[in-house]
């Protein structure tokens, strides 16, 4: 596990990283050089000529080039990322996925080199402490993403596996594509109980429900990226609240929706 530290969007950090954490992503800018996914790319300096083309007016390409080779090929799942916002540190989140590059509306604030993340409990002060308030040798503190100087005490051991699980339980929870995706197919009605906002509440229940992430203990620590369909159920609060009170995992739906029926049968 490495550590790195990140500074959020030049222009706007702090709406660049309410926005990282809504969406369960960080992003980078220099978006205009597109995919790095291609052949071609195979170095930091390959990236940096492909900047200096694209913006031969910034004069920051040697920053971006390594910055964005680190995002694409030497961050890792798993590894925690020190968001910075106007020179101060912010928060810390926990990559999840593998890099890619979005267009248009998936982009952050016109950021499109991506990596699928999480907000943590991790406190940025002490994370950033505990590596050694530096960057690690090779790298640089003028570019954007930089690996920092971790010691290997860190690794595995900054939160228990519990905690990290629902972190990132609440991040899918709140991912409002995700949420989207599940809501199509399984509808606004409650699993559980079936209750349906709208035909009790009418117009001011519309389009009212939660989606909780299912829990799969097996596969929690290894399963970083979330299925709308079989991960994500929409639940009302009463029946989500009820899930959750065996923290930090979460009772099986199924479990519940048996308890419910059992007790329920008119
Ligand atoms: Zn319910
Ligand atoms: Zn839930």
């Amino acid at each position: 596990m490495k550590v790195w530290r990140l500074v959020a969007h030049h222009e706007d950090a702090l709406g660049a990283i309410e926005e990282m954490k809504e969406r369960g992503r960080i992003a980078i800018g220099w978006s205009k050089i597109g995919d790095l996914q291609i052949p071609e790319i195979n170095n930091a300096s390959k990236i940096t000529s492909l900047i200096s083309r694209a913006y031969p007016d910034l004069n920051n390409a040697n920053l971006g080039g390594p910055t964005l080779w680190n995002l694409y090929k030497q961050m890792a799942e798993g590894d925690l990322v020190i968001v910075n916002s106007n020179g101060k540190r912010n928060c810390v989140f926990e990559v999840l996925g593998p890099y890619s590059f979005e267009e248009g509306q998936s982009q952050i604030k016109g950021y499109g080199h991506q990596r699928a993340a999480c907000l943590t409990s991790i406190d940025a002060e002490t994370l950033w402490k505990e590596s050694g308030g530096k960057e690690k040798l090779g790298q640089n503190t003028r570019w954007t993403l930089f690996e920092c100087n971790a010691p290997s005490v860190l690794r595995n051991e900054i939160f228990e596996e519990g905690e990290k699980y629902e972190i990132r339980t609440t991040a899918n929870e709140r991912n409002p594509y995700a949420r989207e995706k599940c809501i199509e197919h399984h509808g606004y009605s409650c699993f559980v109980c079936s209750f349906n906002f709208e035909e009790i509440y009418g117009d001011i229940g519309k389009d009212y429900i939660h989606v909780h992430h299912r829990t799969d203990i097996h596969t929690k620590v290894k399963k970083y990226r979330v299925d709308p369909i079989n991960d994500l159920i929409p639940l009302c609060p009463n029946c989500h609240a009820m899930v959750h009170t065996k923290r930090p995992i979460s009772m099986p739906v199924e479990e519940l929706a048996t308890i419910y029926k059992l007790r329920n049968r008119k």
